[in-house]
């Protein structure tokens, strides 16, 4: 038995037909992870659908309110890149109310994992990218609300920034010093990557991704990092690192939503940075080995992953369940 909770519904599946974002994945790693025994039925918790309320929280009346009722313009259901239905409104409910029960577990069980979500894509006021509800936020407000916690931080890792993250939780701006400093060594032989720094309001950003990738208008995180092209495991390793420790020198969170996204993999259709499966698995490592050292919770979501083989995604997504399991057993 896992020493966490992975929250799950089959009903995660989203209904937009033949897609690159490969809907059927979440029952394939639901599958995988029972067949290879590194979970039991016992260790998945069903998620109830978030309400309209919850919801609200991050989203405006107006934008909800053309979900709900099917009236979003032809315009608003093309940059959302997914084919609108009422089902389809169910899913992403579901996995909204999926990122809060996820989050609420990861309060008391140091780490849980919503097996879903991450649709870090989704603004206030329209979906895009793929994302019509950014369940993470609606996670961190609807933990804020019953005051389980005051500051989150979110670690983005997918290839995409996480655009919605950043426009829902920018606080006030103020610009510090461009990091990392001069004086760091170990970056110097490193490929280039360029860091900006802003300050956060009461949930930290932390975006690290292609910069030649979508979005083209990358709104300021608290820390992005904008990498080069085909960065490789090492170099990616080294500045997640450096990003995690600017911002935690810079922030103290009660809990760190960790958005596991697969696409920064080397065999992906929409990505370009070339991790490895093995560089993958060390990200996740890092991820969760600086966060129990400091004793911060976890909660993660699984966001984007579009691998030439549907086999891959699901691997790389049932390694970050691995990894947190060899890290938070002891
Ligand atoms: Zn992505």
């Amino acid at each position: 038995m896992l020493p966490f909770k992975l929250v799950y519904s089959d009903d995660y599946y989203l209904p937009i037909g033949a897609h690159v974002f490969p809907a059927e994945k979440y029952q394939r790693i639901h599958k995988r992870l029972l067949e290879t025994g590194v979970a039991k039925a016992s260790d998945f918790v069903t998620p109830q659908p978030a309400s309209d309320q919850d919801v609200l929280l991050v989203h405006t009346p107006q934008y909800v309110h053309k979900l709900k009722t099917g009236t979003l313009s032809a315009q608003e259901e093309l940059q959302m890149e997914v084919p609108y239905s009422p089902e389809l409104v169910r899913a992403f409910w579901l996995a909204a109310g999926g990122s809060i029960l996820a989050a609420d577990y990861a309060l008391h069980d140091h780490i849980a994992f919503n097996v879903g979500g991450g649709f870090h894509h989704a603004f206030p006021d329209h979906g895009e990218g793929f994302c019509m509800v950014h369940d993470v936020a609606v996670a961190i407000r609807r933990m804020q609300r019953e005051d389980k916690i005051s500051r989150a931080m979110t670690v983005d890792c997918d290839v995409h920034q996480g655009n919605g993250t950043a426009a829902i939780f920018a606080g006030v701006r103020i610009p510090t010093a461009p990091l990392p400093s001069t004086s760091a060594p170990t970056l110097n032989s490193l490929l280039p990557a360029k860091i900006r720094n802003a300050h956060a309001g009461d949930v930290f950003t932390i975006s690290l991704h292609q910069e030649n990738n979508y979005p083209a208008w990358k709104p300021p995180s608290s820390i992005d990092v904008d990498l080069p092209d085909e960065i490789g495991d090492d170099d990616y390793l080294s500045w997640l690192d450096n990003a995690l420790s600017s911002g935690l020198r810079q922030f103290d969170p009660e809990l760190i939503c960790y958005i596991a996204g697969a696409d920064p993999y080397r065999e992906d259709q929409l990505g370009g940075l070339s991790l490895t499966i093995e560089g993958l698995k060390r990200r996740d490592d890092l991820v969760f080995r600086i966060a129990r050292a400091r004793n911060i919770p976890v909660m993660v979501t699984f966001a984007g992953g579009y691998a030439r083989k549907v086999e891959d995604t699901v691997t790389i997504h049932c390694n970050t369940v691995i990894a947190a399991k060899e890290i938070f057993a002891t």
